[in-house]
């Protein structure tokens, strides 16, 4: 993807119209491709990352890796807990931090972080159940199916998108 490399010209300047590293750039978001992106990285020879480190595809590249990196990089993966379950914030549940959700077992489509939040939606959720059951399955032949896993996945993501943005956020006021 780097190649060639000639001093003189811009790395980026002979590729397709579409950016093979902004393509990698979006499927870093995918556990997986992070790690081999991630580990393919350490064994770039320095130079490489030196000489394009002031590139715009290249910084927004590094950028992203490092909110992925913020993601999947040391919390443990797979271990955020979904839950369906509206009044979930005001249950006062407690559970250990590997506790795996589990899902509603008529329509594996709600998903819930314990069976105290499953009984209390369970009000809410029998009148639909049936129906998130047909949903499930057009949207698993339409491959619009996220699995919890993938949520859960996604959510983490989010959740660094967040975290990264707090932490960088500047009030325009203060500049003021
Ligand atoms: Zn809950
Ligand atoms: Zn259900």
């Amino acid at each position: 993807m780097l190649h060639p490399l000639d001093p003189q010209s811009d790395p980026f300047h002979e590729w397709p119209t579409r950016s093979p590293l902004g393509a990698l750039t979006v499927m870093l978001y995918h556990p997986t491709i992070y790690d081999a992106v991630s580990s393919a990285l350490t064994r770039l020879p320095q130079s490489i990352p030196t000489r394009l480190s002031s590139h715009p595809k290249w910084l927004a590249f590094i950028r992203f890796k490092e909110i992925c990196e913020r993601a999947y990089g040391s919390t443990p993966r797979n271990m955020t807990s979904l839950c369906d379950n509206l009044q979930h914030s005001t249950m006062g549940v407690t559970h250990p931090d590997d506790a795996r959700s589990a899902q509603c077992s008529q329509c594996c489509s709600a998903v819930y972080c314990s069976p105290q939040c499953q009984q209390h939606d369970w009000k809410i959720h029998r009148d639909e159940c049936g129906a998130r059951y047909i949903d499930r399955i057009y949207q698993r032949a339409d491959r619009a199916w996220f699995s919890h896993r993938t949520r859960g996945m996604l959510l983490q993501l989010l959740q660094a998108f967040l975290e990264d943005f707090c932490d960088n956020f500047q009030d325009p006021r203060e500049a003021l």
